[in-house]
Formats: C-alpha cells, sequence, structure tokens
C-alpha cells in the first residue's frame, strides 16, 4: 500500500523529468543521465531507493537526520500534535504550548546568555530574520550607519537573496547579480588552502586579522555584525584553527562588532559538543539553528537572540515588522523537543565526542592519509572532508578543479554510498547513531569511489 510503490520507477523519474525543477541541480545533465533516483524509504543510517537498492547515507540527508531515520516517537508525537492542535499562529499575542517549551528548553541548552528566541522555517529565513534584526538593533542604538555584514569565503548562509548575499559563493552570486550592496566577504580560515608554509594557529590569527582589517576598511561605525559558522560545512568542512575564534571574538568586542554563529550544520551534537560555538568556546551575541532542530523530520529554525541584543528590541523596538506564518509551527516546535528529548536520552552528544566522532576519524585518517589522491583528512566528531589533490607535497589541485569531486561523487553514489563533493573535497556527515559496523562500512565505500577516481 505504499505511495512509494503506487507508480513503477520508470514513471517516477518520467514525471519527475518533466515537471520537478529540483534545488542546485543541472537538468540538462541529470535528464542525459536517465533521471533522478527515488528514495523511497529509510530507516537508521541507511536509504533505499526504488530498485530495492540499499544505501548508506553518509550526509544524514543534509547534515540533518540526527538521530537517524524511522524514529516512530517523531511519528507518533506529530500525529498527537496534529490531533490536538494542528496550527496555530504566534502573531500578536497568542501561542502555543510546544512553542512555549521549545524555547525554554532552546535557552537551556545553548550557550549562556541567548535566551531569546524567534523562530522561521529553513536555515535561511532565519539568517534573513537576523540581518533585519542587528539592523533594526544598530538603529535602535541610534548607530544609524552600522549596517554591513562581514561573511566569509566559501561560507554557506541559504538561498534567499539576503542569505546568498551572506554566502561567500561566486557562482551563487553571479547568477542573481548580488551580494546586494552592504554585504562584504574576507578570507575563510581555510588553513589547507591559504596557509602556506605557516603553522595553523599563525595562519588562524592572520585569519582573523582579515576580519579586523576590512572591519577598519570600511569603518567600525558601519559595520553591524560578522556572521560565521563554526565549522564551515557546505563550504568543504572548514575547520579553523584554534586560535581562529578566540581572536574573531576579541575583534569583535574591540569594534562593537555583533558576531553571528550559523550554527545550522554545527548545531545539535554534530562536533561532538551540543553547538559549535561550544567546541570553541565562542559567545555570539546571536545564533541560526536549524537541521539537527528536528533531524530533518519537519522544517524548524530558530535565531537565538543574546541578553543584550533582546533587551533593546523588546525595550526600545515597538512591533518587530517581520515573521512568518509558519513561525514556531507547533508540529514542528513538538517534533523538535522530542528529537532533542531522544538525543539527550541515548546521550548522542557524549557519544558523537567520546566514543563513535574518535572512532569514525580514525578510520578515515587510517585508510586515507597515505592515499595517492588525498591531500587532507579533516574532521571532528562525525563531520569529516577528505580533500583530493593532484599533488599531496605541493598540495596542487586537479587541473580539472571540481570535475574530480563530481567523479568521486558519481562512484560513490553507483557504489551506494551518499558522499557529497565541494569542489574536490569530498564530504561526510553521517547520522550520530551510526555504529562502528557501519562506520567500517561506509569507509570501505568510500575507498572504492576514492581508488576508482584516482
Ligand atoms: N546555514 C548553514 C550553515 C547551512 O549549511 C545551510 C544549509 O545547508 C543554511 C544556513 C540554509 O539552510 P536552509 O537550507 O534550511 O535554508
Amino acid at each position: 500500500n505504499s505511495f512509494a510503490a503506487s507508480r513503477s520507477t520508470a514513471e517516477w523519474k518520467a514525471i519527475d523529468t518533466a515537471h520537478h525543477l529540483h534545488p542546485f541541480t543541472d537538468h540538462k545533465s541529470l535528464a542525459a543521465e536517465g533521471g533522478s533516483r527515488i528514495i523511497t524509504r529509510a530507516e537508521g543510517v541507511w536509504l533505499w531507493d526504488s530498485e530495492g537498492r540499499q544505501l548508506i547515507d553518509g550526509m544524514a540527508g543534509l547534515w540533518c537526520v540526527n538521530v537517524g531515520y524511522g524514529r516512530k516517537e517523531l511519528a507518533d508525537v506529530a500525529h498527537e500534535q496534529m490531533l490536538e492542535l494542528p496550527f496555530y499562529n504566534n502573531f500578536f499575542k497568542t501561542t502555543t504550548p510546544a512553542a512555549v517549551e521549545l524555547s525554554k528548553k532552546l535557552a537551556e541548552i545553548t550557550p549562556e546568555g541567548l535566551n531569546h528566541v524567534f523562530y522561521a522555517n529553513s536555515g535561511s529565513e532565519a539568517n534573513d530574520t537576523i540581518v533585519r534584526m542587528v539592523r533594526h538593533y544598530w538603529d535602535l542604538k541610534g548607530q544609524h550607519r552600522k549596517k554591513a555584514i562581514i561573511g566569509r569565503n566559501y561560507g554557506y548562509h541559504g538561498s534567499t537573496m539576503v542569505a546568498v548575499s551572506l554566502c561567500g559563493m561566486g557562482a551563487m552570486h553571479r547568477q542573481a547579480d548580488l551580494p546586494f550592496p552592504g554585504f562584504h566577504h574576507v578570507m575563510a580560515p581555510y588553513w589547507y588552502d591559504y596557509g602556506g608554509d605557516l603553522e595553523p594557529e599563525a595562519f588562524g590569527k592572520l585569519a582573523a586579522k582579515a576580519i579586523e582589517d576590512r572591519i577598519k576598511e570600511l569603518g567600525a561605525d558601519s559595520v553591524a555584525a560578522v556572521i560565521a559558522e563554526p565549522i564551515q560545512g557546505a563550504g568543504g568542512v572548514i575547520i579553523p584553527p584554534a586560535s581562529y575564534f578566540p581572536e574573531l571574538q576579541r575583534i569583535c568586542k574591540q569594534y562593537d562588532v555583533l558576531l553571528i554563529a550559523d550554527e545550522v550544520i554545527c548545531g545539535f551534537g554534530r562536533t561532538g559538543e551540543w553547538f559549535g560555538s561550544d567546541l570553541f568556546g565562542i559567545k555570539p551575541d546571536l545564533m541560526t539553528l536549524a537541521k539537527g532542530i528536528t533531524s530533518g523530520y519537519l522544517p524548524l529554525s530558530a535565531v537565538m537572540v543574546g541578553d543584550k541584543v533582546a533587551e533593546t528590541l523588546i525595550e526600545q523596538g515597538g512591533e518587530f515588522y517581520h515573521g512568518f506564518t509558519y513561525s514556531g509551527h507547533p508540529v514542528a516546535c513538538a517534533v523538535a523537543l522530542a528529537n532533542i528529548r531522544i538525543m539527550e536520552r541515548e546521550g548522542l552528544v557524549d557519544r558523537t565526542r567520546t566514543d563513535i566522532g574518535p572512532y569514525f576519524q580514525d578510520r578515515l585518517r587510517e585508510a586515507f592519509a597515505d592515499h595517492p589522491i588525498v591531500g587532507e583528512v579533516r574532521g571532528v566528531g562525525l563531520i569529516a572532508a577528505i580533500e583530493l589533490v593532484d599533488d599531496k607535497k605541493t598540495r596542487r589541485r586537479f587541473p580539472n578543479y571540481g570535475e574530480v569531486g563530481a567523479l568521486c561523487r558519481n562512484h560513490s553514489f553507483a557504489n551506494d554510498l551518499v558522499m557529497r563533493a565541494t569542489r574536490d573535497a569530498m564530504v561526510l556527515s553521517p547520522p550520530l547513531v551510526i555504529s562502528r559496523d557501519e562506520v567500517d562500512e561506509l569507509v570501505r565505500r568510500a575507498k572504492v569511489a576514492i581508488d576508482a577516481t584516482a
């Protein structure tokens, strides 16, 4: 009786090709390759396609299915909430118990001082919201020129017009004549790429100084905020040296610039801490949450607002003319609460830090550190990148930079492993419930793909 079984694979593919425009997809080449793979069901870290093949999901969907697939508990909570109260909004002077309870929980588990929550539906919307909030904040403080936001190259913050402007992704900018004025980008703390002869810690300080230099160039009185993912995920799992964030934090304080941590990927245990900010000791003024907040079972995002900003917005701001119909959707909030409860009950964050994360990192290094086309294996907890290069010694890229990664991704997909490519960095971010045997199988399949690419 399943929905998936209601049509044949050929029918699903044909209808998809005829009507469905996918995100981040070249449809001409998709059609030439015979259409999409139809994913029909999932359990734990495993996916099945319409032809019955079983894939290991090395990406937790899109860095989000942290508690793994097939959690009946989450389906039950959604079902109960839908029957009791499927929807009510939070505009004006109403709310729902699920939104209230989740707000309390998020204030408890996020770093100290982040005690207020504004909900949206996606990471992109949450980041749009933050830009509006920080501009409003500085206006209320009488600093009407403080509008500019500084992001980093390879940063990913979403796909709406403002979120793309925050991103440091040239290809995305070019297609839409972006970034908007007032959005600036500086060097990423990408030691493997830009570090040259510098030790990582010296490079970390240099990368932070790039932000200080830009603040000085623009004038501190015109810079509202810096936005940073603790680990740049979609940009290629770029892990900053330990010196980077303390220095960035100091710079933001010195120049009175707000620091925004985009935790859409790092949040909810991915790095072995609840938040990437915990890992690096960041004390952000605002924080973006999405993905792992519901483990992807329903769309939900949140902006955590620190006390300093919240107080001004509340005391002086009057009505904030901003919000989405589904801000704080009760079903999504109920699922988020149940998802966090599962993470706590099963100790998934501790397990990622002390057990399965280190195991995953060790196996990857063992399998690939000496591989002829692997320049660097980097990662922490259950997020990692395997950077493919033409020459290990000189870190020289392949001449067809980007195409080698795509080839490797195709090999891995054909071998029933979901592993993504960012340029030539192969990236991994499996569900936090992955077992040791499953890690071994994932690494074995990744090796088949990388060997085939070499
Ligand atoms: N911020 C980060 C760090 C992300 O990785 C993403 C998505 O991958 C986003 C924001 C955008 O989130 P969404 O796709 O839900 O709009």
